[in-house]
C-alpha cells in the first residue's frame, strides 16, 4: 500500500516522476492540474468556474478543490493506494485532506518535496509550453508557490511526513531518489 503527496513548485518534475512510480506501483495517479484541465476541457461547472484561475497561473479556489479532491478520494480505486501531485497547495487544503484521511480510515506515507532552484523552474516550464507556461504567468506560479504552497514544507516536516528530494537531478537520478525515499 502506497500513499504519497508530491510537493514542489511548476516545474519541479512531479507530473513525469509521478506517472512512472504509479505505473509502478499500481495505485492512481490524481493530479489536480490534470482534472482540473479535463474540466476545462469538456466546459463542465467546475471547468468554468476553473479556467480564469489557471490561465492566470492563480491557484483555484479552496472550496471547488476540496470538493474534487473529496469526490476523487471516495471512489474505489484509492482502496489501493494513491499519489497526489499537485494537491495540496494551501495550508486549508492541507487540513482539509487531514480530516478527510482520518475520516476514510487512511493516512499518508510520505510527502515528497520536489526541490529545484528557481532559473531552472523557468527555464523548464518554457521549454514546455503549455497554455499557462508564458513568461509572466510563470512568474506569478512561482510567486504564488513561494507564498501559499511552500509553508507546507514546514507544515508536513512538523509531523515527520517530509522527504526532500533533489529535483534538479536527470529524471532517472530522480526516480533512483524517489525508489530510497519510499523504502
Ligand atoms: P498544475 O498542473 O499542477 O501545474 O496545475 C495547473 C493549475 O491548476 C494551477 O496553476 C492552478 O491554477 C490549478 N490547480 C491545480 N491544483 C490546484 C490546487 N491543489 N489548488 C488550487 N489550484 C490548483
Amino acid at each position: 500500500m502506497t500513499r504519497l503527496i508530491f510537493l514542489g513548485p511548476p516545474g519541479a518534475g512531479k507530473g513525469t516522476q509521478a506517472q512512472e512510480l504509479a505505473k509502478t506501483h499500481a495505485i492512481p495517479h490524481i493530479s489536480t492540474g490534470d482534472i482540473l484541465r479535463v474540466a476545462v476541457s469538456q466546459k463542465t461547472d467546475l471547468g468554468l468556474k476553473a479556467g480564469a484561475y489557471m490561465d492566470a497561473g492563480d491557484l483555484v479556489p479552496d472550496a471547488l478543490i476540496m470538493e474534487m479532491v473529496r469526490d476523487r478520494l471516495l471512489q474505489a480505486d484509492t482502496l489501493s493506494g494513491w499519489l497526489l501531485d499537485g494537491f495540496p497547495r494551501t495550508v486549508a487544503q492541507a487540513t482539509f485532506l487531514s480530516r478527510l484521511l482520518q475520516e476514510i480510515n487512511q493516512s499518508c506515507d510520505s510527502v515528497i518535496n520536489f526541490d529545484v532552484p528557481d532559473e531552472m523552474l523557468v527555464e523548464r516550464l518554457l521549454a514546455r509550453g503549455r497554455k499557462d507556461d508564458n513568461e509572466d504567468v510563470i512568474r506569478n506560479r512561482l510567486e504564488v508557490y513561494r507564498r501559499q504552497t511552500a509553508p507546507l514544507i514546514d507544515f508536513y516536516q512538523s509531523q515527520q511526513l517530509l522527504v526532500t528530494v533533489d529535483g534538479s537531478q536527470s529524471i532517472e537520478e530522480v526516480a533512483a531518489q524517489l525508489t530510497n525515499a519510499i523504502q
